[in-house]
């Protein structure tokens, strides 16, 4: 055997390749077509580019294609003091739960949400937006869409997210309580430095509705739009991705590759092959 080349022997039916790694190169339709000439059976839907291509349109490729949507990203976003506005992104959520189950799809992702400008009471935004969820899960739990929490890195809590642990997920989803309805969102990029991280996706267990996989890159230059392909960084991802199977986890492994100064630039062929090769050596 050659010993330069590792196949960790991950199932090829669980990959799926989220729509935003391929955000500069193509649009809806394109992606669709790219994954499904290349035997990649899943995507996770950015909803903008579904919002280009229309619900009708882009129900149609979906089916066409036969490609799986385990999620579509990301709503929530629900901080505001300010009750109007604060309605109006539940509002702007609802209906993405209404589109997710339009084109097939399974969950939608959903954030917590920044501070608003001159907003600084961290506090009052974390209770904000879990007041927002628990409207969105009563809405999700009429149309059958699941809800994934997904908690970011702390370096975007001003600007995404003022929900940063998977303990702080978890302590929403027991609050909230509405089991298989409300769970969590899994990236190695928003959680990989937590020293609580092994115990806290054992205890979120069935709630992991999704797993989605980049690297941290030592150098990063940009906490949002630089991650790094898979073995480019210092993620130990077959670690977390060990804990995730040990709770029973049998999605998708989602790779969610935001790259503006590298893998944004490149041909989406070539994208997805380098993920295809990492996806057996890399995690
Ligand atoms: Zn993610």
């Amino acid at each position: 055997m050659n010993a330069s080349v590792s196949n960790n022997g991950l199932d090829p039916s669980r990959l799926a390749i989220h729509q935003i790694s391929l955000l500069e190169q193509c649009s809806f339709r394109q992606s669709i077509e790219l994954f499904s000439s290349k035997n990649i059976p899943a995507t996770g839907v950015w909803y903008d580019k579904l919002h280009e291509a229309g619900i009708d349109e882009a129900r149609t490729i979906v089916a066409d294609h036969g490609i799986a949507i385990p999620a579509v990203c990301a709503g929530g976003l629900m901080t505001h003091r300010n009750d109007l506005e604060f309605h109006k992104s539940i509002d702007r959520s609802r209906r993405m739960i209404d589109h997710t189950a339009e084109i097939g799809g399974r969950s939608l992702v959903v954030l917590a949400g920044g501070l608003e400008n001159g907003e600084k009471d961290i506090d009052y935004a974390r209770k904000r937006a879990l007041e927002g969820l628990a409207r969105l899960v009563e809405h999700a739990a009429n149309t059958g869409i699941r809800v994934a929490l997904e908690p970011l890195h702390p370096m975007v809590t001003s600007l995404r997210s003022v929900l940063n642990t998977l303990a702080e997920a978890n302590d929403w989803c027991d609050q909230i309580n509405a089991e298989g309805i409300l769970g969590i969102a899994v990236d190695t990029y928003a959680v990989w430095w937590d020293p609580r991280l092994d115990e806290q996706i054992a205890r979120a267990g069935k709630r992991i509705f999704g797993f989605h996989i980049s690297d941290w890159l030592a150098d990063t230059r940009d906490v949002r739009v630089d991650r790094g392909m898979m073995g480019d960084g210092v993620i130990d991802l077959a670690a977390i991705r060990a804990a995730v199977d040990a709770t029973g986890y049998d999605g998708y492994y989602e790779v969610e590759i935001l790259s503006a100064r590298d893998w944004w630039q490149h041909p989406p062929a070539q994208v997805v092959e380098t993920i295809k090769q990492r996806y057996q050596t890399a995690m």
